[in-house]
């Protein structure tokens, strides 16, 4: 089974993608754990190439051949090996944040995230946690992590607002892989309700 986690920038992903895949290893599952943009050797070096450096150096459109390009090498390096094995591949962002961010940086753009995937990539995660919470609480845990600052240039509440409303329409728009999870609370109790609706889904 293939698992995602998505949500606006400091909504605790990588803390609950992590506790998920640990539940799982924990209760014997066979479990590969990994990321985007990254997860494959090629797709880290193609999220080095879009991350590090002048946020200027690309276009939207550049960027979205680059997303799609590292999300190809790791379906297939990393992701459909694994589920060919029988594993439980627990993914920290995948094609859901794209259509995001890239559909917020401009509206026509989800357009062209859609027409790549459906040529490229072609696989919708089994299940989706979208992590909600204000855009303030998110706001300022991402703050000094040096990432979306950096990338956005109007990064403040009111863009993370909007994140978090592109976030919630994408789970009313795939109700059936996504299950939207109230993230502002103890990351404990977060992953409670996580590790609860992972396992009705995976039984
Ligand atoms: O999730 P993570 O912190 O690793 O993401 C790194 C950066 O890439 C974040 O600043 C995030 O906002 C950005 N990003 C993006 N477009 C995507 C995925 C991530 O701009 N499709």
């Amino acid at each position: 089974r293939f698992i995602t986690f998505e949500g606006i920038d400091g909504s605790g992903k990588s803390t609950q993608a992590r506790a998920l895949a640990e539940r799982l290893t924990g209760a014997g599952r066979e479990v590969v754990l990994t990321r985007e943009p990254g997860g494959s050797p090629g797709a880290e070096e193609i999220r080095r190439l879009v991350l590090e450096g002048d946020p200027d150096r690309w276009s939207a459109e550049t960027e979205i051949l680059l997303f799609t390009a590292a999300r190809r090498d790791h379906l297939e390096k990393t992701i459909r090996p694994a589920l060919a094995a029988g594993k439980v591949v627990v993914c920290d962002r995948f094609a859901d944040s794209t259509r995001v961010y890239q559909g917020i940086t401009r509206g026509d753009l989800r357009r062209v995230v859609d027409a790549l995937h459906a040529l490229m990539i072609g696989r919708e995660p089994d299940l989706t946690f979208v992590l909600d919470m204000p855009p303030g609480t998110g706001l300022a845990r991402a703050k000094g992590r040096g990432g979306a600052e950096e990338r956005f240039e109007d990064f403040g509440e009111g863009m993370q607002a909007r994140m978090r409303a592109g976030f919630l329409d994408l789970a009313a728009e795939f109700p059936d892989r996504c299950r939207v999870v109230e993230a502002d609370r103890a990351p404990a109790a977060v992953a409670a309700e996580i590790a609860r609706l992972a396992e009705a889904e995976l039984a």
